[in-house]
């Protein structure tokens, strides 16, 4: 549908650029992407994801606002201390930006219903902070064939990768299993951190919708805050014997598999 006179400024400062134009905008604004995690991560993605005129925005989340949440998730408010995050999220998006269509997932993402959670988006974001869920992620999207965009920030650094399907090495290609590790709630975490990786996910996002520049595609970008250095490594193609995007792998079934998931949190 050709762009209305109020988004053409709205996106004027996109519309310019080669890689986007009037095309581009028509396809971001048809894209529908998911974002399972309303948190850190999630904030500054959605935020992006929200400005830069996404039409469909589906939004993970089964908490509430926390006080403790807002030093860090800025898509909520003093105000809305004890709301649904989803809900808190819609309104956000809602107040800047009304071309974006807001889809609410309010529940727990499972290994029984992730499958069909992802299935009608064309692109999925990682932004949880649990890794078992980082795993369900990247196993689902692995198995559903849908390409998605993996973060993770702790303290005042992070990491992303993008996975597209029969392109480049999965999450378990790097990570073979869910790790006993650091958590943002044990080890702490500075907000504009995850603005930083919540970023980068937005993004490669909007890049993969546009078909754009080089993702994160078989490299992981790494960022180091105090350091203020970022650089970028190449890993050396799928693992020939990951568990999930292997020949053959030993993971076929979220539901035979759901113990990992949950351990570990
Ligand atoms: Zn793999």
């Amino acid at each position: 549908m050709p762009l209305q006179d109020d988004q053409k400024l709205r996106y004027a400062r996109q519309l310019i650029l080669k890689e986007i134009g009037g095309k581009g905008q028509e396809k971001l604004l048809s894209a529908k992407v998911l974002v399972i995690g309303a948190g850190g991560l999630g904030s500054a993605a959605i935020s992006y994801l929200a400005a830069a005129g996404i039409g469909t925005i589906g939004i993970a989340d089964c908490d509430r606002v926390e006080l403790s949440n807002l030093q860090r998730q800025i898509l909520h408010t003093t105000a809305r201390v004890g709301e649904a995050k989803a809900d808190s999220a819609r309104k956000f998006v809602g107040e800047l930006n009304p071309d974006v269509k807001v889809e609410l997932h309010p529940g727990r993402v499972n290994a029984a219903n992730i499958a069909a959670l992802i299935e009608p988006y064309d692109f999925v974001l990682d932004c949880v902070d649990r890794f078992g869920t980082k795993f369900l992620i990247n196993d689902a999207c692995v198995l559903g064939k849908k390409p998605y965009s993996h973060a993770g920030v702790v303290r005042f650094s992070g990491q992303a990768l993008t996975y597209v399907p029969g392109q480049g090495p999965c999450l378990r290609c790097l990570i073979g299993s869910v790790p006993h590790g650091a958590t943002c709630a044990s080890v702490g975490i500075v907000g504009a951190a995850a603005a930083v990786l919540g970023g980068v996910q937005a993004l490669e996002t909007i890049k993969y919708l546009l078909g754009a520049g080089e993702l994160l595609t078989g490299r992981v970008f790494y960022f180091d805050g105090l350091s203020m250095t970022a650089r970028t490594a190449e890993f050396c193609g799928r693992d020939p014997a990951c568990a999930v995007c292997s020949e053959t792998p030993s993971i076929v079934s979220l539901c035979e598999n759901a113990a990992e998931y949950e351990d570990c949190n």
